[in-house]
């Protein structure tokens, strides 16, 4: 038998190259974000927020004005008062569609919890379908944007494109920036009018270019996945057209006072810090899962995408035999974290979700996709989604110890 540690040096040297890649995009974007620091002369008096009403609130504005410049956007929403990524995407649909229109997701089924918020599943109460909003979608096609027919599928009603850029839980591949450019250019050439929502999750920073600067109208995403960078502890954006965001604004306060008002309290501070090392811990966790893919790959396990394969978002899939297997992985990777690694998780029931979930999540901020973690729903074909890690030395440590423990009760071979 190989020995682990001649493989982990054998995977690391054909891992190099690729490193040297995501090394150049994360300065690339560094740059990105430190000029727009610039460009919006960020002070010190910035990162202390507000309280009360939180109006004339100049760091938050500011922080706004920097994911605007940032993403290429006319406008930004980034609050603490957005809870999550579904959150800020709910706000996103319910300002864009009003009743008697239809919603048409274009990249399949989207994420578990907008399936409750759009109304296919779950109670529908103050869903999209309550209130009288179709909803429409088109599959993949052999992991493509079906652009024929998406423009056959477009019906009077139609009038928000969804794309969700990230695979989340499912079975396909995540849309590139090129791919929703491709797939936007051509839409638009046909109906202008449509407005285009890109569910932006696990996206930012991992390539050159974000979906505005594709054509995209509004992005939506969570501050505690990648533009959080780790720090910030609470928080979503949106981010788009002008009038657009405004909309959302006052769909997320109330109308008339929009994006006037709303107390940050104390949370600037790791906001600006956490969006500043976004380009570096999106680096760190891609570094990561490109290890993940590539080693588990050389045990002889099905993972995807390949470690060569171009990337669009921070997210490994992993795909074991059993409930049991999974579960294990899981474990493991609990085991391997730096909070609560001595409890196990176990399957259960999560809000949003139709099947139980396992999750894996010793992270310092609870539930943050952008410190390693490793999830699913217990379902056929068993799948583990493991995603994030805010140094690469910890994820390389983290999947060492679960593949050692796999090797020594002889679940894989090298
Ligand atoms: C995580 C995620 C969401 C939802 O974000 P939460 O913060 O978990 O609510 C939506 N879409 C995609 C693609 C995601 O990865």
């Amino acid at each position: 038998m190989k020995d682990l540690s001649q493989l982990i040096t054998e995977v690391e040297e054909t891992l190099t190259p690729y490193f040297k890649e995501i090394e150049k995009r994360a300065y690339e974007n560094q740059a990105k974000v430190l000029d727009a620091f610039h460009k919006i002369k960020i002070t010190e008096t910035d990162l202390l927020g507000s309280t009360g009403y939180g109006y004339d609130d100049f760091g938050r504005d500011h922080l706004e004005a920097v994911y605007a410049e940032t993403f290429k956007a006319e406008d930004a929403l980034v609050r603490p008062q957005i809870i999550s990524g579904t959150h800020a995407i709910t706000v996103a649909l319910q300002s864009l569609l009003k009743p008697g229109d239809a919603l048409m997701y274009i990249t399949g089924s989207p994420y578990d919890t907008l399936l409750e918020v759009i109304g296919v599943n779950g109670s529908g109460i103050e869903s999209l379908k309550e209130y009288g909003i179709d909803y429409q979608e088109v599959p993949l096609n052999q992991g493509a944007i079906d652009v024929k027919a998406v423009l056959e599928a477009v019906t009077p009603k139609t009038k928000v494109i969804a794309i969700q850029r990230s695979k989340g839980y499912d079975q396909r591949p995540s849309i590139t920036v090129d791919e929703i450019e491709s797939a936007i250019s051509q839409i638009k050439a046909v109906y202008p009018e449509l407005i285009v929502f890109v569910d932006n999750c696990y996206g930012e920073f991992v390539e050159k270019r974000e979906p505005i600067e594709v054509g995209a109208d509004l992005i939506a995403g969570s501050l505690i996945k990648n533009p959080g960078g780790g720090l910030a502890k609470i928080g979503g954006y949106i981010a788009g057209r002008k009038n657009l965001v405004e909309r959302c604004g006052y769909r997320l306060t109330a109308p008339g006072i929009g994006k006037e008002a709303g107390a940050s309290l104390n949370a600037l501070h790791e906001m600006y810090q956490g969006f500043f090392m976004s380009p570096h811990v999106v680096s760190q966790s891609l570094k990561g899962a490109l290890f993940t893919s590539l080693l588990l790959e050389r045990c002889n396990m099905q993972t995807t995408p390949s470690y060569d394969a171009p990337r669009t978002d921070l997210i490994q899939t992993v795909s074991f035999n059993s409930a049991e297997q999974m579960i294990q992985f899981c474990q493991s990777i609990q085991a391997a974290s730096p909070v609560n690694a001595h409890f196990s998780p176990e399957p259960s029931y999560m809000p949003g979700y139709e099947d139980d979930v396992i999750m894996a999540a010793g992270t310092f901020i609870q539930g943050a996709s952008i410190e390693l973690t490793a999830d699913g729903p217990i379902r056929e074909p068993y799948e583990v989604y493991v995603q994030g890690g805010l140094t690469y030395e910890h994820v390389k440590i983290a999947v060492t110890r679960a593949v050692e423990k796999m090797l020594n009760e002889g679940l894989i071979s090298i």
